[in-house]
């Protein structure tokens, strides 16, 4: 039995996460301070009793014992990254330290969870992990998308200078049950605002594009690099190649809820991507993965979700 640490495990991937490992027979110990993750995601996991909590900081050290360690800490979205930018880059930066230093200490093998974001607005389309990305470093998604960047130095620093055993995972947008009301990511607001009749708020024209995936397919991807041969480092972009614009989202989710409302269009965030989609040539050779859920078989069983929880 694996002893396995998930960092933002209350969160939104990382309760997904931490019931596949419980599932697949680990001891699952969740760190999180409940910034935007909460308890009612684990509920259910309290009853098994190799699951454990800890609210912690990861800008803190920790002292655990642990054989792998999944770093899933961080705000995801835009509005909660941006509310606290500078706890952001503690959050991505001193956290990677303080998960990278419990590595060394336990000598266990550590993933972390990176981003599409690491590519910025996108100068080449579709993205593959070569793609260095077009990041405005100044801008008000930097807090994210240069701490994530750092990030990934950090973990490969300490593979050059530690011989860490690190796996580095580029996550692009992902969707599911569990997603908090009001995160304010677009999957998890059109839904909201349909189920409850309100207009669905588009920003800009709705013409940029997003490439979305299900949880479950992301969770069997992230397990699977977790697991896989020592040399496979990554970064390795997870993610659904499919790619919608953000109006064909909002009229989908419309048709699936059966709901009357409207479409309105606000002013688009600065800095916000135009395009995103992922090369998932490495994940589909060196993993044999790929996400098999259809965006709207996903969208149906999400659906369901807030209908239970609003
Ligand atoms: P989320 O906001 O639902 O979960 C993040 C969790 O981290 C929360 O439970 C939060 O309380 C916790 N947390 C935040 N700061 C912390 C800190 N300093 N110490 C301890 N806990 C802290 O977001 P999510 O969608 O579940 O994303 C999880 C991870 O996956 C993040 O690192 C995110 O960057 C990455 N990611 C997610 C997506 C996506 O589409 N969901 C895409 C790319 C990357
Ligand atoms: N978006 C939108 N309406 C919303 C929320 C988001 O049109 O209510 C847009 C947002 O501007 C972006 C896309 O949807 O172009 C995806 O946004 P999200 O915050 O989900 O993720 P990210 O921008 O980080 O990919």
């Amino acid at each position: 039995m694996n002893r396995v640490l998930v960092t933002g495990g209350a969160g939104f991937l990382g309760s997904h996460l931490c019931e596949r490992l419980l599932n697949d027979g680990n001891e699952v110990l969740c760190v999180d301070n409940l910034y935007t993750g909460s308890k009612k995601n684990i509920e259910d996991l309290f009853k098994n009793p190799y699951f454990k909590f800890i609210n912690h900081d990861i800008t803190e050290p920790l002292n655990v014992e642990t054989d792998q360690i999944y770093n899933f800490a961080c705000p995801a979205s835009p509005p909660h990254y941006q509310s606290d930018a500078i706890k952001t880059a503690k959050t991505n930066v001193i956290g990677a330290i303080n998960m990278l230093e419990l590595a060394i200490k336990t000598n266990s093998r550590i993933l972390q969870a990176s981003t599409s974001e690491v590519y910025g607005d996108p100068q080449i389309h579709p993205q593959p992990e070569s793609y260095r990305g077009y990041v405005n470093p100044i801008g008000i998604r930097a807090c994210y998308d240069e701490g994530k960047r750092m990030a990934e130095t950090l973990f490969f620093d300490y593979k050059r200078q530690h011989n860490v055993n690190i796996k580095v995972i580029r996550i692009f947008n992902t969707y599911g049950p569990k997603m908090d009301i009001y995160d304010g990511r677009v999957v998890s607001n059109f839904i909201v605002q349909a189920l409850k009749g309100e207009d669905l708020t588009i920003y800009g024209n709705g013409e940029q594009t997003r490439s979305f995936c299900y949880v479950d397919d992301l969770i069997e991807g992230i397990v699977q690099m977790m697991n896989s041969k020592e040399r496979l480092t990554g970064p390795v972009n997870l993610g659904n190649p499919l790619e919608f614009t953000i109006k064909q989202l909002a009229d989908l989710i419309l048709d699936l809820t059966g709901s009357q409302s409207k479409l309105v269009y606000k002013p688009i965030p600065d800095d916000d991507p135009i395009k995103r989609k992922p090369v998932i040539e490495i994940a589909q050779d060196e993993l044999g993965w790929k996400p098999l859920v259809k965006l709207e078989e996903g969208l149906k069983k999400t659906i369901d979700y807030f209908k239970k929880v609003i």
